[in-house]
């Protein structure tokens, strides 16, 4: 038997024991059918863009929220993988509107999602730091829901969205939910089958399930953050792929897109899928060597900040609606609560993409390299290592063109034509002088943005050890 033979075996025996726990846990919940058509007809009803602009008027409407950390747009189906990684959210996608051409604010957690959910980029935030916190100040999603009426709840498995962080504001429970599977019975990490995952993102459907069962009759706005993309979970079921670092990527896409086709069919049974907004996204994500190094939260090239974004509907469009307008992550909440009717996010630098969606329902496509304003990503590439000062390096869009921008080394300042080459590979530093004068510019300006709503005050904490040693085993190099 070879290495790799012998190491498939006692996952095989894992994933039966899995297999078994799961099916188990299903029949006595009662949520989920085991035999289920792959063609069973779509309960929804068939609806129009007239319907998604009257949105607004539903009193009955709940927000699912779904972030599946470190997923990157392009190795979705849907956004063009030639593989089969995403069957259910291709699915999604195909009855609901997609967004094309999606930028993140960073590619590490924690400076993403605090510009995810407030609308501020990074510079504004100023959540850029290992020991920075969300303000206490900072309006919040849920907080709005919350005052809305709708019961709040946010379930998640990294540790850089914890409640010290500032990212329970509004949550009525918020919770890392215990693993529901014995010691010897965890998925394990396929490039590194020494570690056995503490849980995965099946826990997450687990409390999911009980919390809509406590609150179906009444109106919700509950978060799931997925993590098992993040640590490469390895269930033998999905893994099609192969084995390399990239391979096992895809396989670990293949295993969250199954569990979200059981998250998806569970409010179904629930009798909730005709009147659910579900919102999906990403906060970044991963590289394999596009531009040196793997993994993320080191620099913000596309592979690391381009991530999808999906709407879905308590109805079917028929077609779906894509739209090409280049979005941001800090336009999300402006567009969803702009599509609900709720309060906006105050001074927020992200906004409503809903004229967009109009447009494209309409097939006014905005021409190739023509889009409304600039987009921002930023990362601090000193983030970990507090005893050295900020080294921020900054992304720029603006049509065409994408800067990159190190604010300690402006020498090392690159320019990429997006339409010409996406993947960010040919400097044209040299060749358009006039462009990368002008978006240098725009970064200096935006590392000048002006404080947040909540005014100058950037609280931090000191990280315990504990807590710590939790982000270390995510794979981050905190010091
Ligand atoms: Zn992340």
């Amino acid at each position: 038997m070879n290495k790799s033979e012998e190491r498939d075996r006692p996952r095989r025996r894992l994933f039966a024991r899995l297999a078994a726990l799961v099916a188990l846990a299903l029949i006595a919940t009662g949520l989920i059918r085991l035999a289920i058509d792959a063609d069973e007809r779509d309960p929804r009803p068939r609806g129009t863009l007239e319907d998604v602009l009257a949105l607004r008027e539903r009193s009955d409407l709940n927000v699912l929220f779904v972030l599946v950390d470190t997923l990157r747009a392009e190795r979705l189906g849907v956004y063009g993988y030639e593989r089969d990684t995403s069957p259910n959210l291709d699915a999604l996608a195909a009855s609901g509107v997609r967004f094309a051409n999606q930028v993140s604010q960073s590619s590490w957690t924690k400076c993403s999602m605090a510009s995810l959910w407030t609308g501020l980029y990074p510079a504004r935030t100023r959540v850029t730091r290992s020991p920075d916190v969300v303000s206490p100040e900072a309006r919040m999603p849920a907080e709005i829901f919350r005052e809305a009426g709708f019961r709040t709840a946010g379930i998640w498995r990294n540790g850089w969205i914890d409640p010290n962080f500032g990212f329970s504001q509004g949550f009525e429970v918020y919770l890392s939910p215990r693993s529901q599977r014995r010691r010897d019975n965890r998925l394990q990490r396929i490039d590194n089958p020494n570690i056995t995952l503490d849980g995965d993102d099946g826990d997450i459907l687990f409390s999911a399930f009980e919390f809509l069962r406590a609150h179906r009759y009444e109106r919700w706005f509950l978060y799931l953050h997925m993590m098992d993309v993040h640590q490469y979970a390895y269930s033998e079921e999905t893994a099609l792929f192969g084995n390399s670092y990239s391979d096992s990527y895809d396989n670990s896409i293949r295993w969250v897109d199954s569990v979200l086709g059981h998250l998806f069919r569970g409010l179904e049974e629930f009798g909730l899928r005709e009147n659910t907004l579900i919102v999906f996204s990403s906060d970044h994500g991963e590289a394999f060597g596009e531009h040196g190094g793997e993994g993320h939260a080191r620099n913000v090239y596309g592979e690391v900040t381009e991530t999808p974004w999906i709407l879905s509907f308590p109805f079917q469009l028929d077609p779906g609606i894509v739209v090409e307008a280049r979005s941001e992550n800090v336009d999300l909440w402006p567009t969803v609560l702009d599509m609900l009717g709720l309060p906006a996010l105050p001074d927020a630098d992200g906004r409503s993409m809903l004229p967009e969606i109009v447009a494209a329902a309409r097939g006014e496509t905005p021409a190739e390299g023509e889009d409304a304003g600039l987009a921002f990503a930023q990362i601090d590439q000193t983030w970990g290592r507090t005893r050295e000062g900020p080294r921020p390096m900054v992304a720029v869009n603006e049509g065409r063109w994408r800067l990159m921008f190190r604010a300690g080394s402006p020498e090392r300042t690159e320019l990429y034509d997006k339409l010409e080459d996406p993947r960010e590979q040919h400097n044209l530093v040299q060749q358009e002088p006039e462009v990368t004068e002008r978006l240098k510019e725009r970064a200096v300006g935006y590392l000048k943005s002006p404080p947040p709503p909540w005014g100058e005050d950037t609280p931090s904490i000191e990280i315990d050890e504990l807590q710590m040693n939790q982000l270390r085993a995510l794979g981050y190099g905190v010091q």
